[in-house]
């Protein structure tokens, strides 16, 4: 049985799909039942909620085996990919765009790996989890800090 096929014997169809993601929809007759799960194909992760009112969908185990299933099928949870996830997550890696915010007080940028905006507090994005590189960063603040005391 394929991924799709468990999907649909739950209800679910594929209804939209980018390169960036695949939305599975339940059609019920009632709008508040409206569940989407989402797969993100870049950052490999999964969102499931009523399309309402944002709230997180309980996921029995008809649903966890389809969405299994689905990463299967993608090679997500090939164990050779989970290693290589891990390690290049472990990997600091310089966000792009850096600036500086001045009214943030410290810098920002773009995470290479989900392309979210990341700042200088965090060490690992927040997002994909992604251990960033920060170094020039924290030296080039302390120069700010020092020439903003200095006058
Ligand atoms: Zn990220």
């Amino acid at each position: 049985m394929t991924a799709r096929e468990m999907f649909e014997a739950i209800g679910f169809v594929p209804f939209f799909k980018t390169k960036d993601l695949i939305i599975y929809e339940n059609f019920p007759d009632n709008e508040k039942e409206r569940i989407n799960v989402v797969f993100y194909l870049k950052i490999k992760q999964i969102r499931v909620y009523y399309v309402e009112t944002d709230e997180d969908v309980f996921i029995n185990m008809p649903l966890l085996k389809a969405i299994n299933k689905q990463c299967e099928e993608f090679g997500w949870l090939d164990k050779l990919t989970i290693m290589d996830e891990l390690i290049e997550k472990e990997k600091m890696g310089k966000p792009s765009h850096i600036t500086y915010s001045k009214k943030e007080n410290k810098f920002i940028g773009v995470c290479r790996k989900c392309h979210q905006i990341v700042n200088q507090k965090m060490n690992y994005c927040c997002s994909c989890g992604k251990h960033l590189d920060w170094i020039e960063e924290n030296e080039n603040i302390s120069h700010i800090e020092e020439s903003k005391r200095g006058g």
